[in-house]
């Protein structure tokens, strides 16, 4: 059993020859709606990678609302605890992508910036019988530190990937089992630039040494570096023809949680969250390209 406790948003996603300047009015050429949000995307993840998965969240009240709750409920993801919030949109990004592929992002946090503490009080007993429950940091800060304390009472495992950085991580949020950031994130987090493997090891022994158990930095089509107790070493990655590296890393996220709490080594959670990323990243798309337990499993056979 996981729970993933975090942001839902609906993606508007316009493609455009190239972005407006300011003051100047153009058409798009297309425009998508887009279920997002991280996690969203990692409870998806989690729920095709074959876990009872629930999802802690907030909705606004408006018209995506809806449609956000039924789409995650199509992925299989218990939405019990997906409340929707009175005068309140829901979270949303707009998303322009030009022609050469670039895009320009702006969100609204909406009802995600309304989860509360006292929300998760009221859950307590949906943490305590999960296995692991995964965290990102698209909702509010305090929200995330009474995870944490609620899960350390339980004994329940906890995940952070820490994306985005915000201003000043306080070292408590570090306090968790495992924590996966991006290279840049990495870097946000340690002050460190990191390129070579020297480098990379001396970001993630850093990070570890602030308190999480195991620090796994996400390399792009480079794999995953995993550092613990143990001392660092590489999880070599399934190579693969990326076309969208969307979603790769709430992909990898995802598988991550589920196999760790089905009790395998986390070398193993790590390979097939590797595995979920390859998948995600060779095709278009965030939750649409989110590999199933089968491939997942036909990927990753030793
Ligand atoms: P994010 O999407 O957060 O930036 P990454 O780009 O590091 O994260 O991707 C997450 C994981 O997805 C990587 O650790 C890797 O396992 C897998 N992945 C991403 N891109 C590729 C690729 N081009 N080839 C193979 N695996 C990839």
């Amino acid at each position: 059993r996981v729970v993933v406790v975090g942001s839902i948003n609906m993606d508007l996603v316009l493609k455009c020859a190239q972005f407006p300047q300011p003051g100047e009015t153009i058409a798009a050429d297309s425009f998508n709606e887009v279920p997002g949000g991280k996690g969203a995307n990692q409870a998806v993840s989690a729920a095709r990678a074959g876990a009872l998965v629930k999802m802690i969240g907030r909705v606004g009240d408006d018209a995506f609302a809806g449609r956000l709750v039924a789409g995650l409920q199509q992925c299989g993801v218990d939405c019990t605890s997906v409340w929707s919030t009175e005068k309140c949109e829901s979270g949303l990004a707009l998303i322009l992508v030009e022609e050469s592929g670039q895009n320009t992002i702006v969100t609204v946090a909406g009802a995600n910036a309304r989860l509360l503490p006292a929300d998760i009080k009221a859950v307590r007993n949906v943490i305590q019988e999960s296995d692991v429950v995964l965290l990102q940091l698209e909702v509010p800060l305090e929200t995330v530190r009474q995870v944490i304390e609620i899960a350390a009472e339980t004994g329940t495992r906890v995940i952070l990937d820490p994306a985005p950085i915000p201003q000043g991580l306080p070292n408590e949020l570090l306090q968790v089992d495992l924590i996966c950031p991006n290279e840049r994130e990495a870097e946000q987090l340690t002050g460190l630039s990191i390129t070579t493997l020297a480098e990379i090891e001396e970001a993630a022994k850093g990070l570890y040494q602030r308190g999480p158990k195991h620090v796994v930095i996400t390399l792009g089509s480079q794999g995953a570096y995993l550092f613990d107790e143990n001392g660092g070493r590489l999880i070599p990655p399934f190579p693969t023809d990326a076309v969208d590296t969307t979603a790769a890393g709430d992909a990898f996220a995802g598988a991550l949680a589920v196999w760790w709490a089905e009790g395998a080594s986390v070398e193993e959670a790590v390979r097939m969250g590797n595995a979920a990323g390859a998948i995600a990243a060779s095709r278009l798309g965030a939750q649409p390209s989110i590999g199933s337990r089968a491939e997942l499993e036909q990927l990753g056979k030793p």
